[in-house]
């Protein structure tokens, strides 16, 4: 079985945005980027099916400018096979990664593509779920436990009233969340070893995709300040505030 891993560049999530002057997007100007850390996820679930003779190879795959290579090459570090990068200095939204990535699994022929459940640049969470729709695969969002046997794969989900169990048949699509398992670290013979593997080239072109935006973005804006709390001394200064200032008993 081959899996594909759609891995995104993305603003390190150690980092404090600052959105720009003008409201017009959020300042990347020598910012520190790194692969969003739920693709980490990904990439580290199918790397464990490979090692766990589930799965043949791992292919990750990468759609943006040229730096993309960076994230691919620590996608390969940790485990990947090979990779594909998806060159394109365009604003690639949602709808048009989904479309992109189908057009891979055409290619490929994977019979899983594990993606994160968000990217945390943008927080769209979409391009799982328009993905699955546009193949007409079988999907399960929001993955914190999987485990593969033939042709199902048993998906555990947190929901509101505690953990959902499906079973999704393969071919599928899957998006993780956080407590899905604990990315490694690349080490540095792995590193060496990733500049060999091999990352093809492809175009929207090439693939016959238009990724022309849909959404317009009108403003950014930093959230307002938090005012600075206050310590009290005791439960009953606490529940005297809550009804006295707060009025919210
Ligand atoms: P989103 O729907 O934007 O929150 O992204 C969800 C997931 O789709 C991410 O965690 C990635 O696995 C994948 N994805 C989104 N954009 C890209 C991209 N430009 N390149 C590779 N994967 C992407």
């Amino acid at each position: 079985m081959k899996v594909l891993v759609p891995v995104k560049r993305v603003v390190d999530y150690n980092v404090k945005i600052r959105v720009k002057a003008d409201g017009s997007g959020v300042d990347i100007a020598n910012v520190k980027m790194s692969m969003n850390p739920f693709d980490e996820i990904a990439n580290e679930q199918a790397i464990r099916l490979k090692e766990a003779g589930t799965a043949e190879e791992v292919v990750a795959v990468s759609l943006g400018g040229p730096k993309c290579q960076e994230t691919l090459r620590t996608a390969l570090a940790m485990g990947a096979d090979r990779a594909i990068h998806v060159e394109s200095e365009a604003e690639l939204q949602p709808l048009a990664v989904a479309k992109l990535l189908k057009a891979v699994v055409e290619k490929e022929r994977p019979r899983l593509v594990i993606l994160g459940k968000q990217a945390i640049d943008d927080d769209s969470n979409q391009t799982a779920q328009m993905l699955a729709a546009l193949l007409g695969w079988s999907q399960a969002t929001f993955v914190s436990k999987l485990t593969i046997d033939g042709d199902e794969a048993r998906c555990s989900r947190e929901v509101d009233e505690g953990i959902e169990k499906l079973e999704v048949t393969l071919p599928a699509i899957l998006s993780v969340d956080l407590r899905l398992n604990e990315p490694r670290y690349a080490s540095l013979p792995n590193i060496m070893k990733a500049k060999k593997k091999p990352i093809d080239k492809l175009t929207p072109e090439d693939l016959g995709v238009d990724v022309t935006p849909r959404l317009v973005y009108t403003r950014f804006e930093e959230p307002p300040k938090r005012k600075a709390g206050v310590r009290v001394a005791s439960v009953d200064e606490l529940v005297d505030k809550l009804k006295t200032e707060a009025g919210v008993l």
